[in-house]
């Protein structure tokens, strides 16, 4: 069973009976109204050594990775990032580790003015999880499900690097020490795109953020909306790193598939196409058009005109 039939079996279908609850599983974060004029957004996200972070991962890498992933999710709500709580299970207590860990932590909270409010620590196998808290005013929730037919889809900057910066740690590719160092700083310290999700909120219709791979997060996006999309695979949006070592089919694979990119997709319509223009120059933001969202409720991959699907293992022509 895959994790998200997992959680639609045991968790999903209990029913929400708290009024205060306007957004429960089910999103990229839940929503509380407490009356007034925001909702508090509230997400969770745990890591686990050797399975969300390579075991050598450095402490500073992995306390900024905690705090982001869930900054991230935040952010695809459109909401501010405001409080922290964080349960950590150590194999031992390691003084210069923690130093380093909690360095990585509050480098990121510090920046986004994020307060540290509880937490827990426990003794066993390295994990981390973090529930981040924000507030996003009522009117300019960013949903999953807002997109409409005819929205254009845009993420930000590129896609697949973390993946390359995996596959090398796994031995699977081999990359310069240059190029290996530029997509391990992606893989380690992801950037959340909290600052573009303050400016698109203003417009955008829908938001997500890139986790699990685009492919799975826009499916994502189009499931909730009831909405599909035919993307080109020559619109997605690849780093220099990525397309110089690897095939394009390679590339396009790991962008698609592998996720950790922490990326932000969100959809506008073709009205307000332009204020994304103005925002992102002024952000300072690459982003990419992916393409146009249609009735078909699905997405349907095509490269160099020709119609692909995405096998487990690999690219496979539609047959
Ligand atoms: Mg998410």
């Amino acid at each position: 069973m895959k994790e998200f039939e997992l959680i639609r079996r045991y968790f999903t279908d209990q029913p929400v009976t708290r009024k205060d609850v306007v957004m429960g599983i089910g999103d990229d974060c839940a929503l509380i109204d407490n009356g007034g004029d925001s909702y508090v957004a509230i997400t969770t996200d745990t890591l686990v050594a050797g399975v969300h972070f390579p075991k050598e991962t450095s402490p500073r890498a992995i306390g900024h990775k905690a705090v982001a992933v869930n900054l991230s999710d935040l952010a695809a709500m459109g909401a501010v990032p405001s409080w922290i709580s964080i349960a950590i299970t150590l194999p031992a207590i390691n003084e210069h580790w923690l130093q380093e860990f909690t360095q990585g932590i509050f480098e990121l909270t510090e920046y986004y003015n994020v307060q540290l409010i509880g937490g827990d620590t426990t003794q066993g196998p390295l994990s981390i999880t973090i529930t981040a808290q924000g507030m996003v005013a009522k009117d300019k929730v960013l949903y999953r499900s807002g997109a409409k037919n005819g929205d254009y889809v845009f993420v930000t900057n590129t896609i697949g690097d973390a993946g390359l910066a995996l596959a090398a740690i796994n031995g699977d590719i081999h990359l310069s020490e240059k190029d290996f160092e530029s997509v391990k700083r992606k893989l380690d310290f992801p950037k959340p795109q909290v600052l573009v999700a303050q400016m698109v909120r203003e417009f955008a219709t829908a938001a997500i953020d890139v986790s699990d791979g685009l492919l799975a997060d826009l499916h994502h996006l189009c499931e909730a909306s009831a909405l599909g999309i035919n993307l080109d695979l020559d619109n997605v949006p690849l780093s220099d790193v990525l397309v110089n070592n690897v095939s394009k089919e390679q590339a396009l694979r790991l962008a698609l598939t592998s996720g950790d990119d922490y990326q932000l997709i969100f959809t506008v319509s073709a009205t307000n196409k332009v204020a994304v223009e103005t925002a992102m120059t002024h952000a300072a933001v690459d982003y990419t058009c992916l393409g146009q969202l249609n009735p078909s409720k699905q997405i349907n991959l095509f490269f160099e005109g020709e119609a692909f699907e995405v096998a487990s293992n690999g690219f496979q022509h539609f047959s």
